[in-house]
C-alpha cells in the first residue's frame, strides 16, 4: 500500500484488505447468529456501501432480503427544514427485520434520519450494521449493533468511501495525511 492523492489531498495506507476481511467474516458469524430466524431484509445504503455490502452478503448465509436505497435530502418549508427521503425500497417491510448496511457513521444524524423514516413504517426491528464507526464523533443514543471496526475521528477514503467523487474503487482504507 502506498500513499495516494486524490484531487488536492494526500492520503496514507490505514486500513489493509486482509483486515477489512477479517472483520467482515466476524461481523457476518455475528448475524448469521443473531438472526437465524429473521428472514432479514438487508438495506444497503448507497453509494459507499457497495464494496462492504457485496463482501458482508458474501458471508451472511442465513435466508435473507437485499435491496437498496439511497438517501436524498431537500429542503421543505420553513417549518420542517432539511427532510430526508429514502429512494429505491419498492419491498413492504411492515413488520420486518431490517438490517441496515452503511459504510460509516459518524456523527449518527444520518442514520438517525433513516431510523425514523423506518419506524414510520412499522418495522418489527431495525438492526444496524456499519463497517466503521468513529466514536468519537457519534452524538446519537442509537446503539450500532455490528460495527466492523472502530476509528478516531479522521477523514478515511477507500472500500467504497470517496474524497469528492474519489477513491471508492480502492481495496483498502486510507486516512487523510497529516500535515
Ligand atoms: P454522519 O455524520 O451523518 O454519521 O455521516 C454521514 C456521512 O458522512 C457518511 O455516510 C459518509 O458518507 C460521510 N462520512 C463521514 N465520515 C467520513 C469519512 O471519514 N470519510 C468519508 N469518505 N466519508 C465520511
Amino acid at each position: 500500500m502506498q500513499r495516494v492523492t486524490l484531487k488536492d489531498k494526500t492520503f496514507v495506507p490505514y486500513i489493509t484488505a486482509d483486515k477489512i476481511a477479517e472483520s467482515v467474516r466476524l461481523m457476518a458469524q455475528k448475524i448469521n447468529t443473531d438472526l437465524a430466524s429473521d428472514m432479514p431484509l438487508f438495506l444497503v445504503v448507497l453509494n459507499g456501501s457497495f464494496m462492504f455490502a457485496a463482501d458482508l452478503l458474501k458471508e451472511v448465509t442465513i435466508p435473507c432480503e437485499i435491496s437498496f436505497i439511497k438517501l436524498a435530502s431537500y429542503h421543505g418549508t420553513s417549518s420542517t427544514g432539511t427532510v430526508t427521503e429514502m429512494i429505491g425500497l419498492t419491498e413492504e417491510i411492515k413488520g420486518r427485520t431490517i438490517v441496515v448496511v452503511e459504510d460509516i457513521v459518524d456523527t449518527g444524524v444520518t442514520l438517525e434520519k433513516l431510523m425514523t423514516l423506518l419506524i414510520k413504517k412499522e418495522v418489527k426491528q431495525v438492526k444496524v450494521a456499519s463497517f466503521l464507526l468513529k466514536p468519537e464523533a457519534y452524538t446519537k443514543a442509537m446503539v450500532v449493533d455490528y460495527v466492523g471496526m472502530e476509528i478516531p475521528n479522521e477523514f478515511v477514503v477507500g472500500y467504497g468511501l470517496d474524497y469528492d467523487g474519489l477513491g471508492r474503487n480502492m481495496k483498502e482504507i486510507y486516512v487523510l495525511e497529516k500535515k
